[in-house]
């Protein structure tokens, strides 16, 4: 069961390649987000076939999602594309880009996030109360403006890290479902039937420096490595979800090392926030 470490990079193109080809192989069927909960391929992604979701979280350098999407296609594969509104994401002609492939094309909100920060600048003091109802304004707002394009049917939330709230806490008073959305993540899908792995941190094993993108799963695996991953892929039960971050895969050198050291550096920074914020457990919200 040791890994066996192969003489590769992680976080390449390379090595996304051979993750998606070995899930292939193991027999994985890959649905987007908005197929799999409206049931679109269920001849196949039955009970006793493997199935996979793959999300993908342009947090930015959308670029980076063309490559992946490219990939995928090149596997006949399809996933879910999660665009946050801010400029370091929102890229129109990419966006495309990745729907003509056959992507599904979603929102990363993060609508209680930058209200608050507005909020903040003007050194205002705000209810939770009236904080979720200004960030659901604002999603709305914002859910439109994509829908403009792209008949938006799921959503998923960015964890803004640094922030002080959960982007999540709309959902304690409005509902998505009201607005014609089927899912998100979060909420639709039962992680105790699906295994769940996120590149954040980069690294697969990274609760320890996740500020948010956490589930409660029975499901408890321990890769850190994409090859640790492939070389257990025997172990994976039939139904998993990938979250993958583009900007963090990629083979030129500089911006690979960039994002190692930087990723590194980050991960020190939250495991602090989370130490914090189990110690203290601060009121935010007046
Ligand atoms: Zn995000």
């Amino acid at each position: 069961m040791v890994s066996e470490q192969k003489n590769k990079l992680d976080f390449t193109k390379s090595t996304y390649k051979s993750f998606l080809g070995e899930l292939q192989k193991r027999g994985y069927f890959f649905a987007s987000l908005e197929s799999y909960l409206k049931n679109e391929h269920s001849k196949v992604f039955s009970s006793t076939h493997p199935n996979s979701i793959i999300r993908h979280d342009v947090d930015r350098l959308p670029q980076n999602s063309l490559k992946l999407a490219q990939i995928e296609n090149s596997f006949g594969i399809k996933g879910t594309y999660y665009f946050r509104v801010v400029p370091e994401s929102y890229d129109l002609e990419i966006m495309q880009k990745i729907a003509n492939l056959g992507h599904e094309i979603g929102y990363h909100y993060e609508d209680v996030d930058l209200v608050f920060r507005k909020i903040k600048d003007k050194r205002q003091k705000i209810k939770k109360d009236e904080l979720i109802d200004l960030a659901y304004e604002s999603f709305c707002k914002h859910l439109e403006t994509f829908r403009k394009n792209y008949d938006i049917k799921t959503i998923c939330m960015h964890g803004s890290p640094r922030a002080k709230y959960d982007n999540k806490i709309i959902w304690e008073k409005y509902n998505y479902k009201e607005l014609g959305l089927i899912g998100e993540p979060y909420y639709d899908i039962d992680f105790n039937e699906f295994a769940y792995f996120t590149d954040t941190g980069r690294r697969w094993n990274g609760n320890n420096v996740s500020v948010r993108d956490k589930v409660k799963s029975k499901y408890d695996f321990n890769f850190k490595t994409t090859q640790q991953i492939i070389d257990n892929i025997d172990q994976l039960p039939d139904k998993v979800m990938f979250t993958i971050h583009p900007e963090r895969w990629h083979d030129n050198p500089l911006l690979w090392t960039k994002e190692l050291i930087f990723q590194n550096i980050k991960n020190v920074v939250k495991r602090v926030m989370i130490k914090n914020k189990d110690k203290s457990k601060k009121i935010k919200v007046v």
